[in-house]
């Protein structure tokens, strides 16, 4: 499909619609009668909005799309790190924007996970509080000991604000011999399953009457007439439209500063007697690890090829994998040749860590940019979408 576009920036005017799908009379009647609120995206943000929406106002007809059956996006393809922040991610967002900017950041985090674990029990999405581990390079110990340094700090930051107390601890490091003989210990975080978590919010979003239209692949947004169209010559009426595709974003509004970043993961087969507990976080959290039914999940190294992970693109690539293959064998020596499966996901970044949430035109909310903390964040967000949304309706 070629697109134009017009003077509007968000307006586009197809110069071939593509082929028209066979819709019966009914599925035609039910996709084109509005709903209230419109959601884009049924990843995490999304899901989360509809229930914040429907929750306070049962009246409303809330209806969420996506392209994929289940999420194309982060929300099912992540680590299920239930975490908000490590020492050394901690110094350097204060050290960027500042105290009380990172106090705001850390709360969202904080005050997210809290509203998904209110809605999901912790079994249903397996959640685990394991605690969290960053781990340092043994051959820059400088690096480390900064760290070490600045745990009081970090202790009374948490404490100041979350309430938190002795959030960070130093612990011996007695299982990984590659790593620095210490290591940091983050008591409140944990890890969870992630499709068990989208599966369980999408069940309690239908059950208190969420639509969901699976299989719809938006290419544009005809704003002067309030119009999805998507690709099959699908035509979605909205009225209040709240686009949560991350990511992808940039397709639909390219002048959004959301920058799709990939995300490259790998899994072992079950490794006898292994010894990790915990999730743990390495470089600043380009590296992430942990046990997950006795397998290493390990996943990041974005950094080793920064320029071409800025993609939408899904896939594994030699370069991070090989990476990421030689960071395992350091985890556990050997482990390299016991890989069962890869994968990638895409997330959106961008300069600031602050997600994107405001009113692209009336009636187009945009709640985006989680980074790679999206399963913290993603409740919060939703719960300050529909805020937004309510407030318009
Ligand atoms: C490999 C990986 C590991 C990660 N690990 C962690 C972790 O351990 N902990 C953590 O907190 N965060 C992690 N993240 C980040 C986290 O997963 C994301 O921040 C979060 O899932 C974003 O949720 P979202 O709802 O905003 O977007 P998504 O989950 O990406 O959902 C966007 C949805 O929009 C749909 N969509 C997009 N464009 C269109 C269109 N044009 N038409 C129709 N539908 C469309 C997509 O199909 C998708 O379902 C990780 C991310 C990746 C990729």
């Amino acid at each position: 499909m070629f697109l134009t576009k017009c003077s509007n920036k968000i307006n586009f005017v197809p110069i071939n619609a593509g082929k028209i799908m066979n819709f019966s009379f009914w599925e035609k009647q039910s996709l084109t009668s509005p709903a209230d609120v419109t959601i884009l995206g049924s990843g995490i943000v999304g899901i989360s909005t509809a229930i914040s929406v429907k929750s306070a106002r049962p009246d409303l007809r809330v209806k969420v799309i996506d392209k994929a059956c289940v999420s194309f996006g982060a929300s099912t393809k992540n680590a299920g790190f239930a975490c908000f922040g490590s020492v050394s991610e901690l110094l350097d967002d204060i050290k960027a924007m500042g105290e009380e900017d990172c106090a705001k950041i850390v709360e969202m985090r904080w005050k997210g996970l809290q509203l998904l674990r209110s809605r999901i029990p912790d079994e249903v999405m397996e959640y685990q509080s394991c605690g969290g581990l960053e781990v340092f390079n043994s051959d820059t110990p400088a690096f480390a000991y900064s760290c070490f340094e600045h745990i009081d700090y970090c202790n009374k930051f948490i404490e100041r604000t979350l309430g938190l107390k002795n959030c960070y601890s130093k612990i011996a490091n007695t299982d990984f011999r590659y790593f620095h003989p210490e290591m940091i210990f983050n008591q409140y975080e944990g890890s969870l399953n992630p499709v068990r978590m989208i599966q369980a919010l999408t069940e309690l979003a239908r059950k208190i009457g969420v639509e969901f239209v699976h299989g719809l692949d938006v290419s544009f947004i005809q704003s002067a007439d309030k119009k999805l169209i998507c690709r099959g010559d699908v035509e979605i009426p909205y009225k209040v439209l709240c686009v949560c595709t991350n990511g992808f974003t940039r397709q639909l509004f390219e002048e959004i500063e959301v920058v799709p970043a990939r995300n490259q993961v790998l899994i072992t087969r079950p490794i006898p007697d292994l010894k990790l507990n915990g999730c743990f976080h390495y470089d600043r959290g380009y590296f992430y690890f942990r046990n997950y039914e006795g397998r290493i999940l390990l996943g990041g190294a974005r950094n080793v090829d920064f320029q071409n992970e800025f993609t939408m693109e899904p896939g594994t690539t030699p370069v991070i994998q090989s990476a990421l293959e030689h960071f395992l064998d350091k985890i556990y020596p050997g482990a390299s040749s016991m890989i069962e499966h890869r994968w990638s996901g895409t997330l959106g970044v961008g300069f600031s860590k602050n997600p994107i949430c405001r009113w692209q035109d009336e009636y187009i909310l945009v709640g985006v940019r989680l980074g790679g903390m999206g399963v913290a964040i993603g409740s919060w967000l939703g719960e300050k979408l529909s805020g937004y949304i309510l407030e318009r309706i």
